[in-house]
């Protein structure tokens, strides 16, 4: 017989975690299926989560391992889950090694993968000293020579969002600029320069970029780059059950986790622009309680 769980997590980082932390402390049986790809794994250091600024991110997730312990209730398993189906009075979940287990309630943790430009070095410095996001590490770079790789509003929002942050900015916007004369002359007026040449790569050391290598020979120092990748679903099994995708390809989320199909909740990066382990870590802790509240009206429902 399949073992049987109030609640399945599919997903075992900040967001599933936090979600375990309330099913657990509800007394609920939970199983929290992981493969350990957090998506910022690559990243030496995670800032700006309070009483863990400055980590690193398997540290952060460790301690929340180890409180996890307490609770008898919740319970892991370090697979992928290859395949959920629905039943008829819950969710038939498979892994990757062909375990099957049955959950009540569902909750995809399961995060985005990053599409990162294709340009020579990024991957290798991405965390490292290519970024996403200033209030994770543009304090760390703060009035150092930095770059922005990108073109058109994206370029353009993150010209004037890092000003902040330094004034020695240049946009490289691989191409000719798509910026409107509007906006090219905002971008005049805080002193960033475009440059339209073809990128070849980045100069770096084990991931920190020293310099930006242009097509026509030219060398540009940078000690940081940003750019706003796109991004895929790290798990397509949300959809494939039903549940809507919003223009973005988040998954379409209540305030309470819910999504558009009953019993399946989602949390963290998948369904969220604002990419935070603390946010992550809010709207997981908000997911499980609403699972524990679906759990019982669903119980009272029988009787
Ligand atoms: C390079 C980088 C640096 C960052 N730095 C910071 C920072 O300094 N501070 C900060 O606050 N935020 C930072 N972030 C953002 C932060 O890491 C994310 O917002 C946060 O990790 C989201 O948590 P999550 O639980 O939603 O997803 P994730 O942490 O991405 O975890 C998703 C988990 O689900 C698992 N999973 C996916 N599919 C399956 C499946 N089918 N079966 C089993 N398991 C599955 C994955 O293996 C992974 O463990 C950074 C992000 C990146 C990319």
């Amino acid at each position: 017989m399949k073992q049987h769980y109030d609640a399945i997590i599919i997903g075992g980082s900040y967001a599933g975690l936090a979600a375990a932390m309330s099913l657990g402390r509800a007394i609920r049986n939970v199983l929290v299926i992981d493969d350990g790809k957090p998506c910022n794994r690559q990243t030496p250091f995670s800032h700006n989560f309070l009483t863990r600024d400055g980590e690193t991110p398997s540290a952060i997730a460790l301690a929340a391992r180890e409180q996890l312990k307490y609770y008898d209730s919740v319970s892991f398993m370090n697979e992928r889950v290859v395949q959920v189906e629905k039943a008829h009075d819950g969710f038939d979940v498979i892994t990757d090694d062909g375990k099957a287990v049955l959950g009540d309630a569902l909750l995809f943790a399961t995060g985005i993968r990053d599409i990162l430009p294709d340009i020579n070095g990024v991957e290798a410095c991405w965390g490292i000293s290519v970024l996403h996001c200033p209030y994770c590490h543009g304090y760390e770079f703060r009035k150092q020579e930095t770059a922005i790789l990108a073109n058109g509003e994206d370029a353009f929002h993150l010209a004037k969002l890092l000003s902040q942050w330094t004034d020695r900015l240049t946009i490289f916007s691989n191409g000719p600029s798509l910026l409107d004369q509007e906006q090219r002359a905002l971008i005049r007026s805080l002193n960033i320069a475009i440059v339209e040449l073809g990128i070849a790569g980045l100069q770096h050391v084990n991931g920190h970029v020293n310099a930006l290598l242009m097509d026509n020979g030219e060398s540009h120092v940078v000690h940081a780059a940003y750019t706003r990748p796109k991004f895929q679903q790290s798990s397509e099994l949300p959809f494939a059950l039903g549940c809507e995708a919003l223009a973005s390809g988040h998954i379409k989320v209540s305030g309470f986790g819910e999504t558009s199909v009953p019993g399946i909740y989602a949390a963290g990066d998948n369904c969220s622009p604002m990419r935070s382990v603390a946010n992550a870590v809010a709207s997981g802790t908000a997911a499980g309680a609403f699972i524990n509240m679906f759990l019982i009206d669903r119980k009272l429902a029988l009787l």
